[in-house]
């Protein structure tokens, strides 16, 4: 048996007639920049994530830039986020001018360890940035108290987790601006790549509105400089027919993770994750943590099952951050787990024989 990290062959499967279709509709009215294709999935976006502005832009990357230009954060600014996150989350706080400030994270939840971000917080400090990693969202409760108390913005991360909430509130939706990735992998994923910016903020919204559009309004009248970074027409039009089963797909990983921990609850060298009773999760990820991780990482790949580490490098000690002064054993929460890390198969598509396959595997191994 094989069982792939991630195949989007059986997701597309159904739903590629109509996708080729949207993709006709805009080929037909040639309106290839932010034309309606756009602006009907924004629309839906806000109605599925009950929030009142969904911004459209090229990249959840450039979803992070944009959301940090237009709070006007810049040269002399620091910025709290985790290290233990994909690159993009600091890189964009780099790219603006600011200073990421790296503060360590929770080892049941891998998110930011909210009691830890008031010691990091200094005069300069202007924004916190969690991510909601691997599908669930940091603790947002805490973390918006603290921003109110100390008068900071607050930049969700939220590109693994769409459809994701806490408190019942859905993730990204929470603090001034949250972002979403399309990126294929994501649980929403394009055929290609694609960004959104979320806030309930009418200021906020005209702003980013403005800065993905090289900063214009009205045309060539420029306010600010600006990006230009436009989610494509015709992603967009994918993503709509997409979004549409997202629920469904977000459900079948949940249950898949419940098999998960049916079969693999006792085997006490492998920590199945922890999710927090606040949070309801997507699943981007199927996170364990595990003795001999690499071990049992090349044993699952002789057997043909995809697995894979995020992230085995945390951003304070990556080469281009070596400026910010950071030491290994600063953050040791998340040093050792970056070691101890694996990411298993958990899309919705998974088979039942497949999961039970994955699980009978891992066992073997640790019975060897
Ligand atoms: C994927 C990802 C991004 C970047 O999104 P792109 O669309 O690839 O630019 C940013 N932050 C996190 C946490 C991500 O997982």
């Amino acid at each position: 048996m094989k069982v792939n990290l991630l195949d989007l062959n059986a997701q597309y499967e159904n739903i590629l007639p109509e996708i080729k279709q949207e993709i006709n509709n805009v080929l037909d009215n040639h309106q290839y920049i932010l034309g309606p294709a756009v602006k009907d999935f924004e629309n839906d976006m806000q109605n599925y994530l009950s929030v009142k502005h969904a911004i459209g832009c090229a990249s959840g990357t450039d979803a992070l830039q944009l959301a940090l230009m237009a709070l006007e954060i810049g040269e002399g600014d620091e910025v709290i986020t985790t290290p233990f996150t994909f690159f993009a989350t600091a890189s964009t706080i780099y790219r603006v001018g600011a200073k990421p400030i790296f503060v360590d994270i929770n080892p049941d939840t891998f998110n930011i360890d909210v009691n830890k971000i008031e010691q990091a917080i200094t005069p300069k400090t202007k924004a916190i940035m969690p991510v909601h990693l691997f599908g669930q969202a940091a603790e947002m409760d805490k973390l918006m108290q603290l921003a109110k108390q100390h008068n900071l913005k607050v930049i969700e991360d939220n590109a693994q987790g769409i459809g994701a909430k806490f408190d019942n509130q859905f993730a990204g939706t929470i603090g001034d601006i949250g972002t979403l990735s399309f990126f294929p992998s994501k649980n929403l994923g394009a055929m290609g790549d694609g960004g959104m910016c979320l806030t309930n903020s009418d200021d906020l919204a005209g702003k980013l509105r403005q800065l993905r559009v090289h900063g214009e309004s009205p045309k060539y009248y420029h306010k600010w400089v600006g990006l230009n970074s436009r989610l494509d027409s015709l992603q967009a039009a994918i993503l709509r027919v997409k979004l549409k089963h997202l629920e469904s797909w977000s459900e079948g990983r949940r249950q898949n993770a419940k098999m998960y921990y049916n079969l693999l609850s006792n085997v006490k060298e492998i920590k199945l994750p922890f999710i927090n009773e606040k949070a309801k999760t997507i699943y981007n990820q199927f996170t364990i943590v595990c003795e001999k991780r690499d071990e049992l990482m090349a044993f699952l790949q002789s057997n043909d099952i995809g697995c894979a580490i995020y992230y085995p490098l945390p951003l304070h000690l990556q080469e281009c951050f070596s400026y910010l002064g950071y030491n290994e054993g600063d953050l040791p929460v998340c040093e050792k787990l970056s070691k101890q890390v694996l990411s298993i198969p958990i899309f919705g598509e998974l088979t039942k024989q497949q999961i039970e396959y994955v699980s009978l595997k891992i066992k073997e191994f640790y019975q060897k």
